[in-house]
């Protein structure tokens, strides 16, 4: 492997997934990199808990776009397939309606055209039609519009031909673009479900996303034998081999600058180093209100989250790896959550089984459960008692857990953690307590997005959920690229 000439030295704010792949890049690209981690575990919200012989990853449970990963570490001369084992996960995901009603997505074509068949009849040609436009939808994301640095909205746009503009349907609802091929509000709710963890619901959200569905179902969605935390951990490694300096347990409590161009980072322990260029993978408006010392500036944030980790003794019958657990009312639940800002009425909620893949997860014979309810963010819940708020989440999902005929008694689980948005903000910084941070709204994405770069402060770029291109740990992977080609640009 080649490394290109010595380039001024980079600090990095932050040891998220951003964080890692922006460390990568640019060593690779000759700079000198320090990265500077609060906890003593890089990952951010792709963390690892370890209790009892279980581990649990903190955030992420669902992997997909593994090209993504493969390409990451293509660019450092090494095979993924070498550095982590990758499992797959089929059905990847089962959806679970209170009227006893499930649909399991695979991406399996003859599974998935059998289970859309049983809510839809003669969907497999319209299937065949979703699959192939959402595809060309995802060829354009990917090939044109995601993976460039570009702040001009006309040159943005400009790259798209008007059919391909015409194709991508942000004109209407994701809910509306599903209706063009499904007849099942079932089916349309299971594929516009990605659109909470975007920081909207599919009635309000563009069609535009169907490419997440697509995406899943084309490349799968996998598990890292030895959880999400096995490919942090290899990504970390990589970064350490390539020489990038870590400072784990070290916050940094400002980013130091004359108010036109970055100065260096003064550490919490009240250490100055100076660095002509810094990569602040801290969520962009934390880095305002705390590194920066200033109004953080307005974004719409995805909701928060209360998660769960249950170390369960024994067996639990009933429950895959991935479940979505959906009310009777699914649209009511998106408006209570993002219009009347409140904990929806019926509940959505998501469990994780890893261990149902791989097993070393857990203890021998025990279960390793992932819950995640999505909440209105902190400040929508203004004074909000949320360890109380919690208690009654969980008592929630385990009493629809036995109306579902899971076999969960509470008795049995032995290793029991749960954080609510205020633990996710504290550790991590995340704003307002948001877990998957700036929403994907029309006005919120590309060009429209804050950008990785400061247009104040000279010397200054982000990486991370809230800046380009976006959330999951894909994208932010991409970002590390993008945030490495931007400050070659601007050198
Ligand atoms: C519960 C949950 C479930 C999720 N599920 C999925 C999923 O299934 N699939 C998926 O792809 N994505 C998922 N996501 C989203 C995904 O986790 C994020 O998009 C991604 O991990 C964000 O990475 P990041 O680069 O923004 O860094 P972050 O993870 O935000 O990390 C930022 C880092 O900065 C550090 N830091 C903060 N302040 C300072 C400071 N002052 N000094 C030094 N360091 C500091 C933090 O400790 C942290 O390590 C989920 C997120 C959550 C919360």
């Amino acid at each position: 492997m080649k490394r290109a000439r010595t380039r001024p030295p980079v600090a990095i704010i932050g040891g998220g997934m951003g964080g890692l792949s922006a460390a990568i890049h640019l060593r690779l690209r000759g700079h000198e990199v320090v990265l500077y981690e609060a906890n003593p575990k890089v990952g951010g919200r792709a963390n690892l808990l370890e209790r009892d012989g279980f581990r649990f990853d903190t955030g992420p449970s669902l992997l997909n776009y593994p090209w993504v990963f493969r390409d990451l570490f293509a660019q450092a001369g090494r095979r993924m397939e070498d550095e982590i084992e990758l499992l797959p996960v089929d059905p990847s995901l089962v959806f679970v309606w209170p009227d006893g009603v499930r649909f399991a997505l695979s991406s399996r074509l003859d599974r998935l055209v059998a289970e859309c068949a049983q809510l839809d009849r003669d969907v497999e040609p319209r299937l065949f039609a979703f699959l192939q436009d959402a595809e060309a939808k995802y060829r354009i994301a990917f090939d044109k519009l995601v993976v460039r640095n570009e702040d001009n909205p006309l040159r943005w746009f400009g790259a798209l031909s008007w059919r391909e503009m015409r194709r991508l349907s942000i004109h209407h609802s994701l809910d509306r673009e599903l209706e063009r091929f499904f007849r099942s509000a079932r089916i349309r709710q299971a594929l516009g479900a990605y659109a909470m963890y975007l920081g909207g619901s599919p009635y309000a959200l563009p069609g535009f996303y169907s490419i997440l569905a697509y995406g899943e179902l084309a490349y799968g969605l996998w598990l890292p034998r030895g959880g999400i935390y096995a490919l942090v951990a290899a990504l970390a490694r990589l970064a350490e081999d390539l020489g990038v300096e870590f400072r784990l347990g070290c916050p940094v409590r400002r980013i130091r600058t004359d108010g036109r161009r970055a100065l260096g980072v003064e550490t919490s322990s009240g250490e100055r180093e100076s660095f002509p260029l810094i990569v602040s993978n801290v969520d962009v408006p934390t880095t305002d209100e705390q590194l920066l010392q200033r109004k953080a500036r307005r974004l719409r944030m995805t909701p928060a989250v209360v998660t769960f980790y249950w170390g369960v003794r024994g067996a639990v019958r009933g429950l895959g790896h991935h479940t979505i657990f959906f009310p009777d009312d699914v649209r009511a639940a998106y408006d209570d959550l993002f219009v009347h800002h409140r904990i929806p009425a019926g509940l959505p909620f998501y469990v994780s089984v890893p261990s149902a893949t791989d097993p070393s997860l857990a203890p021998r014979g025990a279960t390793a459960i992932f819950v995640l309810v999505p909440v209105p963010l902190l400040s929508e819940m203004h004074g909000a008692d949320w360890a109380s708020i919690a208690g009654h989440l969980r008592a929630r999902v385990l009493a629809r857990l036995r109306r579902e005929g899971v076999e969960l008694d509470e008795t049995e689980i032995d290793v029991e953690e749960t954080w609510t948005p205020v633990e996710w903000q504290q550790r991590f910084g995340l704003y307002d307590g948001s877990a998957f941070g700036a929403a994907h709204t029309l006005r919120q994405i590309g060009p429209f997005r804050a950008p990785n770069y400061s247009r104040e402060i000279k010397g200054l770029y982000y990486v991370g959920a809230s800046t380009t291109p976006g959330t999951g740990l894909p994208m932010v992977a991409l970002g590390g690229r993008l945030v490495a080609d931007r400050i070659e640009e601007q050198l």
